[in-house]
């Protein structure tokens, strides 16, 4: 596995998201590329406080590699990762009610 720095293809890669240690270090650079870990926690940025509730809850139980996917957008989006109406074990109906009445959910 031999992959290029995304940022000066040049060097090799030997940080997280891609990057090479001299672009991963330089400021501003590394938020320019999202994390490559659909797991990591870190990279968006972990924030406190009072952030908005998500639009919409996700169906998607906990643990499960779709749920982290929706936690770090929303981590992106600056939101609360958590919403009271998400999925807490599969086939969970709260959020499904949610989601159907907003028209938004297909098929599972
Ligand atoms: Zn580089």
């Amino acid at each position: 596995m031999n992959l290029i720095c995304k940022h000066c293809e040049t060097s090799k890669v030997n940080r997280p998201r891609g990057l090479c240690w001299g672009c991963y270090y330089t400021p501003g650079v590394k938020d320019m590329y999202p994390s490559t870990s659909k797991y990591a926690r870190r990279g968006v940025g972990n924030f406190s406080g009072n952030a908005p509730v998500a639009h919409l809850p996700t169906a998607h139980p906990p643990g499960t590699p779709e749920k982290m996917a929706v936690l770090e957008e929303r981590a992106k989006n600056r939101q609360a990762l958590w919403h009271p109406l998400d999925a807490q074990y599969p086939g969970d109906p709260r959020p499904l009610e949610v989601l159907q009445a907003q028209g938004e959910l297909l098929a599972a």
